[in-house]
């Protein structure tokens, strides 16, 4: 059965870049540029529901009612590192956003997330919180930060990424059934060592140069 609460982006602008994304031959400098990209096609997306409200504005002809966004605060927060490529094409779409950083290891052994690093503002439960990682593998990251949000309450969370497994899915909505999850695409699924399947290979190392 479908599941409401996962949204695949299927434009075809989000499927051809991903795609190029996925090629092992894609240059970092490429990789990156393309992680801008999808990012910000996504944020259309995740902020398809932000709520709207009339205002008069003169245009050169005649005065008349129009909408703009309802003053609504939102708060990206960028899993590190790899979440950092999301919100650089994110903070273009929504450059008023104020933006919150997590810092969360795997451990290689156990894949067990472990947070090392935490900066959110002040006022997080006035905000509506869009929390990105560009891969969704067993969930457990996406559920140690989520867990932070609800914990420092948030007034709503969303979960953006670029491709998901459905383990990772299930992990999250396992335990977080509200939390809507926007991916340009859901892969087979994970490796022995957690990785997505057939998936882009490490973001951070692919965005960083790092391997
Ligand atoms: N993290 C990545 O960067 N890639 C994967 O495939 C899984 C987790």
């Amino acid at each position: 059965m479908a599941n409401p609460q996962l949204t695949v982006v299927d434009h075809p602008l989000v499927q051809h870049k991903l795609s190029l994304m996925r090629d092992a031959a894609t240059s970092t400098a490429k990789f990156r540029g393309l992680m801008r990209e999808v990012s910000l096609l996504l944020a259309y997306e995740a902020t398809r529901d932000l709520p709207l409200e009339q205002v008069e504005i003169d245009t050169p002809l005649e005065r008349a009612r129009f909408p703009i966004l309802a003053g609504k605060k939102l708060c990206l927060v960028s899993i590190l590192r790899a979440g950092n490529g999301i919100l650089d094409g994110m903070l273009e779409l929504l450059p008023s956003a104020r933006v919150g950083h997590i810092g969360l290891y795997r451990d290689p052994r156990t894949l067990a997330a472990i947070e090392y690093y935490l900066k959110l503002p002040d006022d997080l439960p006035e905000r509506d919180a869009i929390l990105v990682d560009p891969m969704l593998a067993t969930g457990n990251s996406a559920v140690a930060a989520i867990s932070r949000l609800v914990e420092l309450q948030a007034r709503s969370i969303k979960f953006v990424c670029l491709v998901a497994a459905p383990e990772g899915v299930a992990r999250v909505h396992g335990v977080f059934p509200d939390v809507p999850i926007v991916a340009a695409a859901l892969d087979r699924g994970l490796n022995e060592h957690g990785y997505i399947l057939p998936g882009l290979g490490d973001a951070g190392d692919r965005l960083f140069g790092t391997k």
